[in-house]
């Protein structure tokens, strides 16, 4: 792991900067690179610009480790209401959660409790997605999604592919019939448990994604979802989903909200699946250093936000 992207790993979980840093309106004006504002209303008049050009939205309400009960139960209402405004305006939009933002720290039953009411209220053919957060939290994540699964076979859950155990973690849930997004892992994790080299990551990722495509050719994997910005490793993932005989549709890449805009209209319009990751809210702080850490060159675009000032 580079020492930039170690320090800003470490910076994302800093509390002072959490509280000062928001204030600096050169921040906030790099931020808006990654978010179309912090409303949901930004979120829902980004999505329609999106459908417009055939690509979907996946919303997400910035937060996490939420440690007070009414806190979450907020939270949980909050997804209620997003729902009944995408379902209301007619939108291919889904949501992805964060279980530590629904009290996964208080109880793994209030949260699964609070799972549970946003599934319910999704549409069946739409997926709940489940985020995955650092190490820490993955045994009691895939616990609750396994459990949700279960339950309602339209519940998704991330995989991340920096962590030697996902090999596992997959075949384990594939006689389930999940839906998973496969994303690289964008958490500092120590060398015991993740791959360190980036190089490895990406061979992880492509040998975890044949796997993930030969199930969702047996009907096993229910959607398979590649949550990467990575063109080298999807236009690999692409010839080898072509070479498998899939049409074009059922390969679907998921991109966060201003990252490799081209790539994601390019897809779009050639006829593959392609999705956005829409992040909105006022806690954006950590999500916010975690993609200065992923690129550490977007350092350089903030320091451009600061002169401009
Ligand atoms: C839809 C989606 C959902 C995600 N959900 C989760 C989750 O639940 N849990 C989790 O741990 N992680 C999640 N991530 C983040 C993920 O783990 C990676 O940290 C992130 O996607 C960067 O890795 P990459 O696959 O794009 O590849 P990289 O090899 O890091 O990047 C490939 C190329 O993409 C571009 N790029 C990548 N990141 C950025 C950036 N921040 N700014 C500008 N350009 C960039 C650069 O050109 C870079 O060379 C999600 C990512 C996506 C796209």
């Amino acid at each position: 792991m580079s020492v930039m992207r170690s320090v800003l790993l470490a910076a994302s979980q800093n509390k002072w900067l959490r509280e000062n840093a928001v204030n600096y309106p050169f921040v906030r004006r790099s931020v808006s690179r990654f978010m179309p504002g912090e409303s949901l209303d930004a979120a829902l008049t980004a999505a329609d610009k999106l459908a417009q050009k055939q690509i979907a939205s996946v919303f997400t309400n910035l937060g996490e480790n939420v440690t007070d009960r009414g806190e979450a139960q907020q939270v949980t209402e909050h997804y209620l209401e997003v729902l009944r405004r995408i379902h209301g305006a007619g939108l291919r939009t889904e949501v992805s959660v964060k279980l530590t933002q629904l009290g996964l720290d208080l109880s793994k039953e209030f949260c699964f409790e609070n799972l549970e009411k946003i599934i319910v209220r999704e549409k069946k053919e739409a997926i709940v997605w489940v985020d995955m957060e650092a190490s820490g939290y993955v045994d009691a994540t895939l616990e609750i999604y396994e459990r949700a699964l279960r339950k309602y076979p339209n519940a998704g859950i991330c995989l991340q592919a920096y962590l030697y155990r996902t090999k596992k973690d997959l075949e384990k849930l594939l006689p389930l019939r999940p839906s998973i997004r496969l994303v690289k892992g964008a958490y500092k994790e120590p060398p015991q448990i993740a791959y360190p080299k980036k190089q490895d990551v990406d061979e992880n990722y492509f040998s975890l994604a044949q796997a993930m495509m030969a199930a969702q050719a047996t009907g096993q994997c229910v959607r398979a979802a590649f949550g990467t910005h990575d063109v080298k490793l999807i236009r690999r993932m692409a010839d080898h989903a072509i070479q498998q005989g899939f049409p074009k549709q059922e390969f679907e890449v998921q991109m966060l909200y201003g990252i490799q805009r081209e790539e994601q209209e390019r897809l779009a319009r050639e006829g593959y699946r392609s999705g956005v990751l829409v992040a909105y809210g006022t806690y954006w702080y950590p999500w916010f250093v975690r993609r200065l850490a992923e690129r550490p060159a977007n350092l350089w675009f903030m320091a451009r936000n600061l002169f401009a000032s």
